[in-house]
């Protein structure tokens, strides 16, 4: 059966030339996307978590499964997130209310407050298989449509603009140095202050100190092998997002593979046309157009007029946009009849959905096995979610490696994206996160009940953790 046969019916928001996704999937549905119980090893993808993970992965998860303990949770958060740095309640003054965020949710989600401490959470990842990791500083600003105000995490005493984009250029720096060849940064322009956050509200562009600091950052990436993630942030700056990134790609991935990416949000009704036209000009101007999809993480804060009507929507948009790419065609782009040629694209898939992962991971791969052409792909999850599905994807792209002898089969890489700074800086992130999981019902539910067969199965056998416990994600 030819992999596109099962195609449903294009959703209303998609445009209608976008190849309709797969889902659900074909031919792979019985073997690949049932959730991989145990490996070729006979071991289950969870056996490799270390025992302090597992536990607090189990508490985390306890808690987002169960809306009475969920609610109040999120309250704090939301208030401790509102608390100005400079009073005393605030997480990064309080000793108490520090110890607590940070042992809990602060470690489950963040690589670490200090280069030392990032640096063995990099260390741990990649000692668990990981091609690579991603790593954020945690400085950003979030719109909240509702109530029209912005939330930034400040140090309450800087007051110019400049001094601003200079304490992030500097925090950004050196994130990159924590990373090496085969990472990657993701970048949050808000972080930058008012100044930037100002102008990218207004379709300004953004101080010159701005633009100086981020081709600063984008050569110092490109020196040490470093690829960049622009991500998307709440839709009050996204215009002056897209617009800078889209010079950065016009500027560093021209005739060479993707050094920056754009992050595109599959829930926007937009994003379609936006993708239309980065696409045009990746083929005008010759560059590689840096494809990061994801859903969209604001879901609370942006105008709910510019989001799909339904999560399903959403899905649909997210699985075209991948399998479209996958098959190097989308919209008029590419495909038998093409009206316009497919230009260069490398693709980054970042989510925890199994089903848009796994179809994706699917389809990349009986193409590559097929001959035909596709784009380059990798894979991320947020550390500290979807662990399941991270090492699933990472015992199946081992295990396939030698599939086809003779054969260019590249595997895509998996990543987990983490976040470093101090708690204050990232009580933002954290509370997405815990929105995100409260959310996604059925996901927490099954991933709580994953890590709960897990404890199960570890306690059944004596309480034997991963060959590699002790500092593995145990900072
Ligand atoms: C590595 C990585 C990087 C990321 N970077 C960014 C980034 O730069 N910018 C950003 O915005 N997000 C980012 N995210 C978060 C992402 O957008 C999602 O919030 C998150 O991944 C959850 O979506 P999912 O695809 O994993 O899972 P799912 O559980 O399948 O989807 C949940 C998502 O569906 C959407 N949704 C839920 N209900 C509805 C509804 N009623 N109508 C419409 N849509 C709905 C929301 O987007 C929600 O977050 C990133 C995620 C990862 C893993």
């Amino acid at each position: 059966m030819p992999i596109n046969s099962t195609a449903r019916t294009i959703p209303r928001a998609i445009p209608r030339a976008i190849p309709q996704p797969i889902s659900p999937p074909g031919p792979f549905s019985a073997v690949h996307l049932r959730r991989q119980s145990t490996s070729s090893q006979g071991q289950p993808p969870l056996a490799v978590l270390p025992t302090g993970a597992l536990l607090r992965s189990l508490l985390t998860n306890c808690v987002a499964s169960k809306p009475w303990l969920q609610r109040p949770v999120l309250a704090v958060l939301a208030r401790l997130a509102a608390i100005d740095s400079g009073n005393w309640f605030s997480v990064d003054r309080n000793p108490l209310l520090h110890a607590v965020l940070k042992t809990t949710f602060y470690r489950q989600f963040c690589a670490g407050e200090t280069p030392s401490e990032t640096r063995e959470t990099l260390r741990a990842l990649k000692a668990m298989g990981f091609g690579g990791s991603i790593l954020t500083y945690a400085r950003e600003t979030v719109f909240d449509h509702r109530t029209g105000a912005q939330r930034a995490f400040t140090d309450g005493n800087r007051v110019d603009d400049d001094e601003h984009i200079a304490v992030w250029r500097r925090g950004t720096l050196d994130t990159v140095d924590l990373l090496g060849p085969n990472d990657l940064l993701a970048l949050k322009l808000t972080g930058a202050g008012p100044g930037v956050t100002g102008a990218f509200a207004a379709g300004e562009n953004p101080p010159a100190a701005m633009w100086a600091a981020v081709e600063a950052i984008c050569d110092r990436c490109e020196e040490r092998n470093v690829r960049i993630l622009v991500d998307a942030e709440s839709q009050h700056y996204q215009a002056g997002i897209q617009k800078m990134t889209l010079e950065l790609m016009r500027k560093y991935n021209r005739n060479r593979p993707a050094l920056v990416y754009n992050t595109y949000q599959a829930y926007l009704k937009a994003t379609p046309a936006t993708l239309a036209t980065h696409l045009v000009a990746a083929a005008q101007d010759g560059f590689t157009l840096g494809l990061k999809l994801v859903r969209g993480a604001y879901l609370a804060t942006d105008p709910r007029a510019l989001i799909h009507d339904t999560k399903a929507d959403t899905d649909a948009a997210y699985n075209a946009i991948a399998q479209g790419a996958l098959r190097r065609h989308l919209g008029d782009f590419g495909g038998d009849n093409a009206l316009k040629p497919f230009p260069a694209v490398d693709l980054f898939l970042a989510g925890h959905n199994r089903v848009s992962v796994m179809t994706a991971y699917e389809l990349h791969r009986s193409r590559r096995l097929a001959g035909l052409p596709t784009v380059r792909l990798g894979f991320a999850q947020l550390h500290g979610m979807s662990d399941e599905l991270s090492f699933d994807l990472l015992q199946r792209t081992r295990g396939n490696f030698n599939e086809k002898p003779g054969l260019d089969f590249q595997e895509p890489d998996v990543y987990k994206c983490s976040n470093w700074g101090t708690v204050g800086e990232c009580l933002a992130y954290l509370t997405r996160r815990a929105i995100e999981n409260r959310d996604a019902i059925t996901r927490t539910h099954d991933e709580y009940s994953a890590l709960k067969a897990e404890a199960r199965r570890r306690i059944l056998a004596g309480w034997q953790p991963s060959p590699r416990r002790g500092k593995v994600w145990d900072i």
